[in-house]
């Protein structure tokens, strides 16, 4: 038996030892072609099927209609920051965006460059430490588009319900918690994702976007950069990230195995409630740091009553086993990213150690 850490990191993140197990299996030869699959040609038939497979099988789990196309690209959701505006910020328009922390700034700066933006709401008066109410949401009349943050990976936030924003297409940033619950896609016009923390590794990015709006790009854009390359080639334009996309096709294939997404989603939901339940017990030793009703299934961010003590949490922690516990730099205190690939026993072991922690230290 391999030693597996308690693997809590923020992204790249912890895969089913299963997969790995698979891939490791047929890493030499794979599908008896002699050779593995980081070395063959992405146009032969047995990469085609990887490609394919994996499409079919995400579009299956996430219930993605079939007016959706799904694309496999490169330079992670942070390329997405820029190609959106690029594509579908039509001159005279405005891109809006909810403001809910550290990744949603991001996507708004970088569409500043590409023509006008506003923010539709913001929670920084509060630290980013909620979602908005979604009535609370105003978009502008001549918004191109209201772009949301589903779930911010650094402040632990994550949307209860999405907003419903009529005519105005909806676009979602899933990096974090691409399915680790049900959506109802057809209320979004555009979703991407970084699979590195919910769908397999680094290197692949996920865009599923309503047919119409990635179909004609504008002609001023740079190739790579236009949707419409990546629809009209089934992302084979140049060479994709193809061991990415075969993991991502392994990973799919386990969640299937495990009951699907809503299955995957009750085990989120009895994975997270055993840390929110130790931070709830705790009387004030640990403290959520988001509000109840905006708190993230995929990233729990706790603080300690000092700083001191955080950081002998963090290097007790270290010595038992666990692994990325750290907050992230920009908010400090102490994060637990719950993935979908984060098995129960390292939740249990997480919070049998808060409350041993907590009676050394109480
Ligand atoms: C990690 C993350 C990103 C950035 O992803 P890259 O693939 O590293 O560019 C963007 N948005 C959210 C919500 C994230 O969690």
């Amino acid at each position: 038996m391999t030693n597996r850490a308690y693997n809590f990191n923020a992204g790249p993140a912890a895969l089913p030892l299963e997969v790995l197990q698979q891939a490791q299996q047929e890493f030499t030869d794979f599908a008896g072609a002699g050779m593995s699959i980081m070395e063959m040609s992405h146009r032969s038939s047995i990469f085609e099927e990887v490609n394919d497979g994996a499409q079919s099988l995400l579009r299956e789990l996430f219930g993605i209609p079939g007016h959706y196309k799904i694309l496999f690209l490169q330079g992670g959701a942070s390329t997405q920051f820029a190609m959106i505006p690029m594509n579908l910020l039509t001159p005279g328009k405005t891109a809006a965006f909810v403001h809910t922390g550290s990744w949603a700034e991001k996507a708004y700066k970088e569409a500043k460059l590409f023509g006008s933006t506003a923010i539709a709401a913001s929670s920084e008066s509060d630290k980013f430490n909620r979602i908005p109410a979604l009535s609370d949401i105003h978009i502008p009349a001549d918004a191109a588009y209201l772009h949301i943050t589903s779930n911010e990976t650094i402040e632990g936030t994550q949307y209860a319900a999405y907003p419903d924003t009529g005519d105005v297409t909806l676009i979602g940033d899933m990096s974090s918690d691409i399915l680790s619950r049900s959506v109802d896609v057809g209320k979004f016009g555009l979703i991407y994702a970084g699979a590195q923390k919910n769908l397999g590794p680094s290197g692949v990015t996920i865009v599923i976007a309503r047919e119409d709006l990635v179909a004609e790009s504008p002609k001023t854009i740079p190739t790579m950069l236009r949707y419409d390359t990546h629809v009209k080639n089934n992302s084979l334009y140049n060479t994709p990230p193809s061991f990415s996309i075969y993991l991502v096709g392994l990973m799919l294939k386990w969640v299937k195995e495990r009951g699907g997404v809503a299955a995957l989603e009750q085990f989120n939901r009895d994975k997270t409630k055993l840390i929110y339940d130790a931070i709830d017990t705790s009387g004030g030793f640990y403290r959520g740091f988001a509000d109840m009703g905006s708190r993230s299934l995929m990233n729990i961010t706790f603080r300690l009553a000092t700083e001191e003590l955080e950081k002998q949490f963090v290097k007790e922690s270290e010595q038992a086993g666990f692994v990325g516990l750290k907050g992230h730099r920009s908010v400090g205190g102490l994060r637990a990213s719950t993935y979908n690939a984060v098995p129960m026993e390292s939740c249990k072991a997480l919070a049998e150690f808060m409350a041993e922690f907590m009676k050394r230290n109480g």
